[in-house]
């Protein structure tokens, strides 16, 4: 596998091949180091063919340098994934040697948790490299599981485009969540409390029951979720919910949820745009947990780390507004600020002049 042949290669600085023994691989792609160390974290996920593991790091990867960038972090973008052996392996052996390769990089690298991976995981890394966070915290301090704070970032994010799009608040609001893991079942949890009405759907059924029960939630077939009408469609799940097959059968007049990589290319983001859906920048939304790693590293309380989320929606809402300024999609517009910030704009966006809405607002 040559990291630079691949479609998803984009000037990255770095991507290195790790084995990790006993039949387990790594990959650590390191998009940017612009504005600072590459921070993102480790993804454990059997991919049924590895370009597919080496498309997920690029991509994510990138997506980490645009979210660092967006939420104002002094940090680049990088991402590890991790590919155990079929079968079942010793997770102390696979963490203790995936800690050395992130240290070998000297500190380019900081990794975290990620789907697959746990704080258990990062404090089994932290034996090995001192380039990691989401460790267990102080009270009163920031750290831990990052993934309530990237709920909390969804859920603002959803109230404040319901209020833009539908000129309403979240109590009676319908959403859908597809994926109920870290992310999926906290964000269904706040929403239920302000008074949403949930509908659940997750390809493990077991988890979906689970989590519906717990907080009040109803359950759907997993991939018909996005047919549903609703108000608000949140991807929690893996990347790439909204494709060529789904862009013409989402029902939700809102996509905004915490997945990354939430389209699978910029034509399906054109698409939804011109079916008039609010598709919010997943890597806007979902900056909660990073910020929460940021945050443990410089020694913020959790008030700190709250305050930080908080600035969440406002951003997205200045993207929103640049987006019906210059009538076009608002991942591009939050893509040109993100490249302009890790020094590699491109100029200016030009309005699409063709559009009855261009300079509308
Ligand atoms: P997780 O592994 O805890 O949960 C993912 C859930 O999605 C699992 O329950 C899984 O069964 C389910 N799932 C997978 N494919 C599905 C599909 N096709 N349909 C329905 N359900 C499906 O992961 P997580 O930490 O909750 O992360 C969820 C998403 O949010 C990922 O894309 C992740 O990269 C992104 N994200 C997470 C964080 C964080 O703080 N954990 C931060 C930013 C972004």
């Amino acid at each position: 596998m040559n990291a630079q042949d691949a479609a998803d290669f984009d000037d990255h600085e770095m991507v290195r091949f790790h084995d990790l023994g006993a039949g387990a691989r790594a990959i650590i792609a390191v998009h940017s180091t612009h504005r600072g160390p590459a921070v993102g974290g480790c993804r454990v996920w059997r991919y049924p063919v590895a370009t597919q593991a080496l498309s997920d790091a690029l991509r994510l990867s990138r997506g980490m340098s645009y979210k660092n960038a967006m939420a104002d972090l002094p940090f680049g973008g990088g991402k590890a994934v991790i590919l155990p052996p079929p079968g079942p392996f010793e997770r102390r052996m696979l963490f203790e040697a995936f800690g050395r390769a992130v240290n070998e990089l000297g500190g380019r690298y900081i990794t975290a948790e990620d789907v697959g991976s746990t704080v258990a995981d990062m404090q089994i890394i932290a034996t090995q490299t001192q380039h990691v966070g989401g460790l267990p915290r102080a009270v009163g301090r920031a750290g831990g599981d990052p993934s309530p704070w990237t709920a909390l970032g969804v859920f603002l994010s959803i109230e404040a485009a319901l209020r833009w799009r539908l000129g309403r608040p979240v109590e009676g609001a319908k959403v859908t969540v597809q994926g109920v893991g870290a992310v999926g079942q906290e964000l269904c949890r706040l929403l239920v409390e302000a008074g949403a009405t949930v509908t659940v759907g997750d390809i493990d059924a077991e988890r979906a029951m689970i989590v519906a029960r717990r907080v009040g939630a109803q359950v759907a077939e997993p991939h018909a979720l996005h047919r549903l009408a609703a108000d608000v469609f949140a991807p929690c799940a893996l990347g790439a919910g909204l494709n060529e097959k789904t862009v013409d059968e989402i029902a939700a007049p809102i996509i905004c949820g915490g997945a990354n990589n939430q389209l699978s290319d910029a034509a399906v983001g054109e698409a939804l745009s011109r079916r008039g859906k609010l598709y919010c920048p997943d890597y806007v939304v979902n900056a909660g947990g990073i910020i929460a790693v940021h945050g443990e590293a410089a020694g913020w309380t959790i008030g700190n780390v709250a305050t930080a989320v908080s600035a969440i929606p406002q951003r997205l809402v200045e993207i929103l507004i640049g987006a019906d300024r210059l009538a076009r999609p608002p991942e591009v517009i939050a893509d040109a600020a993100a490249r302009d910030r890790i020094g590699r704009g491109a100029g200016k966006i030009r309005a699409d002049a063709s559009s009855p809405v261009a300079g509308a607002r």
